[in-house]
C-alpha cells in the first residue's frame, strides 16, 4: 500500500486514519483528499499496461496486491470535433467522452474506487443518493462487489435509469424533492443502518476515481489541454482534475501551467455560476432550481467551496447555458459529429458557442466533456 494520508480540504492539519472507513473531516465536516507521501509513477511503466484507469494504480488508494473492482472503466477517448468545431473558425477541439464507460457515464471512475475501497475497508452494504447516473454506477460496481447497495433518487428521474439501477440489483427508493434531499435520507439510513454512504464528497475516494480524467488528458495530449469545459453539478470532476494536476506537476509530467478550468451550469440551477460572479469562497443553495439536465439539477452541495477554488486558481470562469441551447447542440454532436452527447454534454459546446460569439479567447486545445450517454434518457 502507498503510504497515504486523509487531508482535510478546509484545514491541512485536520488528518483522518486512511486505514479507516473515513467520510468527512470529524472537525468542521469538510471533504476529505488522499494525499500520498510518495508520489510516484514513471510513465515508460504505463506502456505495457492495460487501457483501464486502474494503469495510474500507484496515484490511486490501492496496495500492490490488491484486485480492484472493476469494469474496465476509463480510457475513455478524446474526440476531436471536426464540422461543429470548423463552423466555429476553431481547430484543436476535442471531445472527452466519458459516454464510453461502464454503465455509460463518467460517474463509474469514482465508483469504481470508492467501492473498491470500502470494501477492503469492511463496508457490508453501501448507499447513495443519485440523479441517475450515480446510482446506475454505484448499482453495477456494489453488484461486482457483492455489496448490497440501496439508491434515493427524485421521483421524477427518468425509468431507465431507475430500471438499470433495479437491474443491478439494487434497491430503488424514490423520494419527492431534489438530490441533496434525497443526500439528507441516504445520511439518516447510512447513519441508522450501517451501510457505507458513498455520496459525492461525502467520502474521499470518489475523487480518486475521477482524476483519471486529468490523467488521460495529459497521457493523450502529451501536456495540459489549454482549457477544459466541464458541466458542473456536484463539482467531483473539476475538483478532481484540479488535483489530478498538482499530483501530475509533484511526479513529473508536467510543468507549472494549468488549462483554464470554466464551469458550465444550467441557467435554471447555477449555484456555483452565482457564487462565482459575486466573489463568493462558497455557494448558496439555490431553492428554486429548474433545468432538464438531469446531472446539473444539484442545487447545492459540500464541493461548493473546492469547485470555486479550482476555478479560480486556474483563471477560469463559470457560465451558464439555457436548456435549449444545450440541447441543440446536443443534436449537432449527435448529426454533425457522431458523439453520444448527452444536454450535459451539449452545454459545454453551447458554452464555447457563447464564448466565440462574445470574442472571448480560449487558450489552446480545448477540451469539452461528454460526461454520459444518452441513450437513458430516451425515449425524449
Ligand atoms: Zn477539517
Amino acid at each position: 500500500m502507498q503510504p497515504m494520508n486523509l487531508e482535510c480540504s478546509q484545514d491541512a492539519r485536520h488528518r483522518s486514519d486512511a486505514e479507516a472507513l473515513s467520510t468527512v473531516c470529524p472537525h468542521d465536516g469538510a471533504p476529505l483528499l488522499v494525499r500520498y507521501a510518495v508520489a510516484r509513477l514513471e510513465r515508460a511503466a504505463l506502456a505495457a499496461r492495460p487501457w483501464t484507469m486502474w494503469r495510474y494504480r500507484e496515484m490511486l488508494p490501492v496496495g500492490e496486491g490488491d484486485e480492484p473492482v472493476t469494469l474496465g472503466e476509463g480510457a475513455t477517448p478524446l474526440l476531436p470535433l471536426g464540422h461543429v468545431a470548423k463552423a466555429l473558425g476553431l481547430d484543436a477541439v476535442y471531445v472527452k467522452d466519458e459516454a464510453q464507460n461502464p454503465t455509460g457515464s463518467f460517474k463509474a471512475r469514482g465508483m469504481s474506487v470508492a467501492v473498491t475501497v470500502a470494501k477492503r475497508l469492511g463496508a457490508t452494504a453501501l448507499v447513495a443518493p443519485s440523479a441517475g447516473n450515480a446510482g446506475g454506477a454505484l448499482a453495477a460496481y456494489g453488484a461486482r462487489a457483492a455489496l448490497p447497495v440501496r439508491v434515493y433518487v427524485p421521483r421524477d428521474t427518468p425509468a431507465l435509469l431507475v430500471d438499470e439501477m433495479e437491474g443491478y440489483g439494487a434497491e430503488v427508493i424514490l423520494i419527492g424533492g431534489l438530490i441533496d434531499d434525497a443526500g439528507r435520507i441516504a445520511a439518516e439510513y447510512a447513519r441508522g443502518s450501517g451501510a457505507f454512504n458513498v455520496a459525492t464528497f461525502r467520502e474521499p475516494y470518489r475523487v480518486e476515481g475521477k482524476k483519471t480524467m486529468g490523467y488521460e488528458l495529459v497521457e493523450q495530449l502529451g501536456d495540459v489541454p489549454g482549457t477544459i469545459i466541464y458541466p458542473t453539478g456536484g463539482g467531483t470532476g473539476l475538483v478532481a482534475m484540479w488535483k489530478a494536476f498538482e499530483e501530475l506537476e509533484r511526479i513529473g509530467w508536467i510543468g507549472a501551467a494549468r488549462p483554464a478550468m470554466i464551469s458550465v451550469q444550467a441557467e435554471g440551477c447555477a449555484p456555483i455560476v452565482r457564487a462565482f460572479q459575486r466573489g463568493e469562497q462558497s455557494a448558496q443553495r439555490v431553492d428554486d432550481g429548474s433545468t432538464k439536465m438531469w446531472g446539473l439539477r444539484v442545487p447545492g452541495g459540500i464541493g461548493d467551496r473546492l469547485s470555486l477554488r479550482a476555478i479560480r486558481e486556474s483563471r477560469g470562469r463559470a457560465v451558464t447555458v439555457t436548456d435549449d441551447e444545450a440541447a441543440e447542440a446536443m443534436r449537432d454532436m449527435h448529426r454533425h459529429e457522431g458523439i453520444d452527447a448527452t444536454e450535459e454534454g451539449g452545454a459545454t459546446l453551447a458554452a464555447l458557442r457563447a464564448f466565440v460569439k462574445e470574442g472571448v479567447p480560449l487558450p489552446t486545445p480545448i477540451v469539452l466533456f461528454n460526461t454520459a450517454t444518452s441513450l437513458k434518457y430516451w425515449p425524449r
